[in-house]
């Protein structure tokens, strides 16, 4: 690498001498392998999510948000099984080593780290493309992880916090879509540092049946977890409504959802298909209502409910009086294309 070289970089930005590791990491940065030992009889969960430049973030993109959000992707992945964080790995491409960009990027990425008691382990580091991958590792009790295949007819249809704010701003960074300043501000906040929703997933362990985090858009992450489990699902658009928060002095605090009207459907369109939220969608039997809303208040996690699970197979978007609607908003595939 230009300027310092990859053991300083190493050394100056990642190593982090004297601070405390979990007791499930043996061995950190140094050696040729981490050593890692969960918990006796717990089983490990294991997740990779990588981010190019020009495909996942904006070259220019602030480093420490890009930080927060490569270690964020992927913690939100171990939250959908339930699982808790013990260690990532980070491998690296980077054009040059500019030392300003490399202190703002592993102080983003080290704040949320420490956050969840989840040290960097070990990686990679090469020039080349700027492009980071990271492994996480975490651990769960057998048997408990919350897996896409477990939802059954019958089950509630929940979903984490809010939605949509994240396409939101990437439409207005975009251009496609006008914002006044404070809700692109919020919006934005959304889309480049996403909140994974780590202690909600573990909390959820014995009382979801299913999960996934969105990070492809609610219909596209739900029908992940309806394929595998052999179902359908309704989902009513009065109350997806409602989860879009950057917007919500607009279209859905008005309390009257008109799909005709195209603010309301540009939000439910957000909502329903938008990419990025990190948020958990997930079933649970209707007998575990209460214990969903203590798991959200145990983890100061906003949980709403928006459906239900359903013989058959596929998404059936309802208005208020139960007739189905129609819309682009409602093809997940549609906006992919
Ligand atoms: P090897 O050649 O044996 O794969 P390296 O010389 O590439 O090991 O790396 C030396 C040490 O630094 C290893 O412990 C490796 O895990 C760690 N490392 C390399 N790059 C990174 C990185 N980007 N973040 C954290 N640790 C890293
Ligand atoms: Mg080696």
């Amino acid at each position: 690498m230009s300027g310092v070289g990859e053991f300083e970089l190493i050394a100056r930005y990642f190593e982090r001498a004297g601070h405390p590791l979990p007791t499930q990491v043996v061995l950190g940065i140094g050696d040729d392998c981490a050593l890692l030992q969960p918990t006796p009889g717990m089983q490990l969960a294991i997740s990779s999510d990588m981010l190019v430049s020009g495909r996942h973030f904006f070259a220019d993109v602030d480093p420490a948000t890009l930080g927060h959000k490569a270690l964020a992707v992927n913690l939100s992945d171990l939250a959908a099984c339930g699982a808790t964080p013990l260690g990532f790995t980070l491998a690296l491409s980077l054009p040059s080593a500019n030392p300003a960009w490399l202190q703002a990027f592993s102080q983003g990425l080290f704040a949320l780290a420490d956050r969840h008691h989840c040290p960097l382990v070990g990686g990679d580091t090469t020039q080349g493309p700027l492009n980071l991958c990271i492994t996480v590792f975490g651990e769960t009790p057998p048997g408990q992880a919350l897996l896409r295949s477990g939802a059954r007819a019958g089950d509630d249809l929940w979903v984490s916090g809010t939605l949509g704010d994240a396409a939101l701003a990437l439409d207005a960074l975009l251009s496609h879509t006008a914002l006044p300043p404070a809700t692109l501000a919020t919006a934005r906040q959304r889309l480049e540092q996403p909140t994974p929703r780590v202690a909600l997933g573990q909390a959820l362990r014995g009382i979801a049946s299913a999960a996934a985090d969105v990070s492809d858009g609610l219909l596209g992450d739900l029908g992940h977890i309806l394929k595998r489990s052999g179902v359908g699902a309704e989902l009513d658009a009065s109350t997806a409504m409602h989860l879009i928060a950057a917007c919500a002095h607009s279209a859905s605090a008005s309390g009257h959802f008109d799909p005709q009207s195209n603010l309301d459907a540009t939000v439910l369109r957000h909502v329903l298909s938008g990419g990025d939220d990190y948020e958990l969608v997930f079933t649970a039997p209707a007998g575990q209502r209460d214990q969903v809303v203590q798991a959200g208040h145990a983890t100061a996690t906003p949980v709403t409910r928006i459906g239900r699970i359903t013989t058959g197979a596929g998404v059936r978007v309802l208005a208020a009086d139960g007739t189905p609607l129609q819309g682009a908003w409602t093809s997940f595939d549609h906006f992919k294309a």
